[in-house]
């Protein structure tokens, strides 16, 4: 047996008005090309950087959020690589002194180390159009504040990895520091992956980049893991590389073969002085933090939501919303929770939309779940209902206007019960000779007719005596 051993390193792009080190803007999404930049983003000579106050804010509370250790004093060094969409021939970023450390987050009930988390500027953007001899540089993005998050090598599924990414996402978004959205660009993520005999040493491992989205990232460690269980099982050794992942070929290809530490020659950064980060200034930082989505998780747990829902709801910023919204008029948080994870989730899945982008209110989704609940309408009804209330319809005014309350008169259900059985001789001489699940063709034509506003378990127990059954 062989299993997989993967560290993701994740970038954020931070929601700060200015760069990293200068004033120019650092939102530049659909802008003209090279209109955001500066002698200070460019790298001309002479220039000086000046940290940005917001973004080292944003580092220390993502790192607390990670539960990180906050350095005391922190430092920039410059790390030397030549990149065309790079002009200054370095990246301002940490290295032996980043902003946290040895944090960590539960997955699913298991917890994934987090080794460090440190501020950097971005590098440009090079575009090469299809077809031409020459490439297209932007530096918009050049000095853009960026978070870097590296974990331990914990995760140990391509399905972890995704659920992962998304807690991230989730706890940058909460937190308010990133869009975090990677469509965008503003949330990328790398991934170490290796495989090995289980429980035996750590494998050879391989880097893939160009994930620009955690179905690729889930996509392209499954395809890995089964290339290099391939090679191991055939006897061979893998070879340590940067790898791209081909989305629309769906599998991965050699970049290059890796850089060694000593290649970048980092330095400190000459023109900026250490970073002293005092206890004070944690603290008033952390004092700003908004509940976290793990604190809500265990919040909803305590409110009696099962486990699986209540992470699904407690790492999705616009479902937590809605849902402690819809808590106060205090209706089951269970029941609840069922409705937004199962109908309205498959609601907002099909149609590619946020809850917010509906017209699904608080309170009409509680009234709906309480309509159920008190047997005023079935189960089938409040379905059939749901997508106008999801457009905005308050639940009870339908069910008022359509009469789609639940029939509770037996004579009348009874009668019903009739009609079908007398219709259906061949069903009936079936379900007489032992095929008791023809039943359900009978129940299907009974809660037809009452356009669903039969309770099923009633009109079941009344087929069954009517045919005199046990069903
Ligand atoms: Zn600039």
């Amino acid at each position: 047996m062989y299993e997989p051993v993967i560290g993701l390193e994740v970038h954020l792009h931070l929601k700060t008005r200015s760069k990293m080190f200068c004033s120019c803007a650092a939102e530049y999404f659909g802008d003209a090309p090279n209109t955001h930049t500066c002698p200070i983003c460019l790298g001309l000579p002479g220039v000086l950087p000046t940290i940005n106050r917001q973004a080292v804010e944003y580092g220390i509370m993502f790192a607390l959020a990670l539960n990180c250790r906050v350095a005391e004093w922190t430092q920039f060094h410059r790390k030397n690589y030549y990149y065309p969409d790079l002009p200054k021939n370095y990246q301002i970023s940490q290295y032996d002194r980043p902003l946290g450390t040895n944090g960590w987050i539960e997955v699913g009930g298991e917890r994934v180390r987090i080794k460090r988390v440190h501020l950097e500027e971005d590098a440009g953007k090079s575009t090469h159009p299809a077809g031409a001899d020459y490439s297209l540089i932007d530096l918009n993005r050049t000095g853009a504040p960026l978070i870097e998050m590296v974990t331990e090598p914990d995760l140990t599924s391509p399905e972890q990895a995704r659920r992962f990414l998304n807690h991230i996402r989730s706890i940058a978004q909460t937190l308010g520091i990133s869009d975090a959205n990677p469509e965008e660009g503003k949330m990328r993520a790398d991934v170490n992956v290796s495989v090995r005999p289980k429980g035996q040493e750590l494998g050879t491992k391989v880097e893939i980049k160009n994930l620009n989205s955690f179905r690729s990232v889930q996509r392209a460690l499954e395809y890995e893991i089964k290339r290099q269980t391939r090679i191991l099982k055939g006897g061979g050794a893998v070879k340590p590389a940067t790898l791209g992942w081909d989305e629309a070929a769906g599998r991965t290809y050699l970049m290059r073969t890796k850089e060694a530490e000593a290649d970048y020659r980092y330095f400190p950064e000459p023109d900026l002085p250490p970073l002293r980060i005092t206890r004070e200034w944690l603290e008033q930082v952390r004092a700003r933090m908004p509940e976290l989505p793990a604190r809500k998780m265990a919040r909803y747990i305590q409110a009696g939501v099962r486990p699986y829902d209540a992470e699904i709801l407690a790492y999705s910023p616009s479902l937590s919303a809605f849902f402690d919204r819809a808590l106060e008029t205090g209706v089951e948080a269970q029941k609840l929770a069922n409705w937004l994870n199962a109908d309205v989730a498959g609601y907002l899945n099909e149609r590619g939309l946020e809850i917010h982008q509906t017209g699904l209110t608080p309170e009409h989704l509680a009234r709906l779940v309480r309509l159920v609940e008190a047997g005023t309408i079935t189960g089938r009804v409040a379905k059939q209902l749901l997508p106008e209330v999801m457009e905005g319809a308050d639940p009870e005014r339908l069910v008022e206007e359509r009469g789609l309350k639940a029939v509770t008169d037996e004579t009348a259900l009874r009668t019903l019960v009739e009609e079908v059985i007398a219709a259906n001789p061949q069903a009936v001489a079936s379900i007489r000779s032992g095929k008791l699940q023809a039943i359900n063709a009978l129940l299907g034509q009974v809660m037809r007719k009452t356009r669903g506003t039969a309770p099923p378990e009633v009109v079941r127990r009344l087929l069954a005596q009517a045919l005199e059954v046990d069903a």
